[in-house]
Order: C-alpha cells, then sequence, then structure tokens
C-alpha cells in the first residue's frame, strides 16, 4: 500500500496525489496539508508533531520522560520521608 511520503498515514488506492520532481524523486501525499509542508514550508514528517512519524519521536520521548518523572517521585518521596522522620525525632 502507498505510503504519504510526509506524514507516514497510508493511501487509499486511488486516493491521495503523487508528485514527482524533475530529478525523478517521487513524493505521495494524502492531502495538500502534507504536500504543502513538504514543499512549501520544508518540514521534516518526522520533526513535526501532528505526522505519525512525528509520533513515534514524540511517543519515545515521553517514555523517557515519564522514566525520569517517575525517579524524581521516588526521590521526592524519599525527601519527604526523611523530613517527616526527623518531625517525629523533633517530638
Ligand atoms: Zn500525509
Amino acid at each position: 500500500m502507498a505510503v504519504c511520503s510526509f506524514c507516514n498515514n497510508p493511501l487509499r488506492p486511488g486516493a491521495g496525489l503523487m508528485y514527482v520532481l524533475r530529478d525523478g524523486v517521487i513524493f505521495s501525499f494524502c492531502s495538500s496539508k502534507c504536500k504543502k509542508n513538504q514543499l512549501k514550508l520544508k518540514r521534516e514528517g518526522r520533526l513535526t508533531r501532528w505526522t505519525s512519524k512525528g509520533l513515534v519521536l514524540e511517543s519515545q520521548k515521553s517514555e523517557e520522560q515519564k522514566k525520569e518523572s517517575a525517579l524524581a517521585k521516588e526521590i521526592e518521596q524519599k525527601l519527604k520521608e526523611k523530613e517527616e522522620k526527623k518531625k517525629e525525632q523533633k517530638r
């Protein structure tokens, strides 16, 4: 199945549009939105958030962030526990 060369969405046969450069490079786009982003705005699909190419990157990032935030939470909890213990000792 053809795939949009910008956002990586699968294209139904007969859907979307094909764009051929003079040097023989073939782009297929699912929408004029993707065509404009690729050719006019010269964006890269994998750096653009709303594309599925970009979403893969985003999800990888968010997993890393989750790990980091989990670590941060653990540290926070430990600190809180320490503080509580100190308070108990004062009493
Ligand atoms: Zn597309």
